[in-house]
């Protein structure tokens, strides 16, 4: 698939063009502080399928987990666009910051282990504590 997207203020631009691994919502504390509140929307593309077109973010990893996945993201409006995962060969596209975010449709709830009392898991998708496998 062909897809398009970047941040709120239009200086980050990516495209896609390759097929997704994994669509998901993740509960995990840290998609806490970057969705606001809610789960974290997202899709999974192979490295190669994920290429900036309009700018180049700004990139942040955590120096004090042992496997901090690196952040990228708008250094002028803040919008988080994108995570690359250590041990996961993947791009992961936060869905809002796509231009037709109606593509996402969950196929896996992940991270259900830091689930807030307040989130909502849908009917019929598989979850896990941690990570599938
Ligand atoms: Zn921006
Ligand atoms: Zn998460």
């Amino acid at each position: 698939m062909h897809l398009e997207g970047g941040c709120y203020c239009g200086k980050l631009r990516y495209a896609i063009d390759g097929e997704p691994m994994m669509m998901g919502q993740c509960h995990c504390r840290e998609c806490q502080y970057i969705s606001g509140g809610s789960p974290n929307v997202f899709i999974a593309f192979p490295i190669p399928a994920v290429t900036y077109t309009k700018g180049t973010p700004k990139t942040f990893m955590r120096e004090d987990l042992d496997a901090a996945a690196t952040r990228e993201f708008c250094e002028t409006c803040g919008t988080h666009t994108t995570t690359r995962p250590q041990g996961f060969p993947a791009v992961i596209v936060k869905v809002g910051t796509l231009d037709d975010p109606s593509v996402f449709a969950p196929g896996v709830i992940i991270q259900a282990a830091d689930k807030q009392a307040f989130h909502r898991i849908p009917e019929g998708v598989p979850v896990f504590e941690r990570f599938p496998g």
